[in-house]
């Protein structure tokens, strides 16, 4: 673990993660469609540690800035 995360705790920040989203060209090539072949992940990742929690904490809105 990081220090600065031992020190003071991880900073969430929330990922959304689809490694099964297939991205086809549409009928010009500069469209792009997502064909969703799986289910979507939303996660947090530490800033720092690139630590992953899988349950989002949405309990309180604070955005770091
Ligand atoms: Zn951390």
């Amino acid at each position: 673990m990081n220090f600065f995360c031992r020190l003071l705790g991880h900073t969430w920040v929330p990922k959304f993660d689809s490694p099964k989203t297939r991205w086809n060209t549409g009928e010009s090539a500069a469209e792009l469609i997502a064909t969703p072949t799986g289910k979507p992940r939303l996660y947090d990742e530490c800033a720092r540690c690139r630590a992953q929690q899988d349950a989002p904490v949405r309990s309180r809105e604070t955005k770091a800035s």
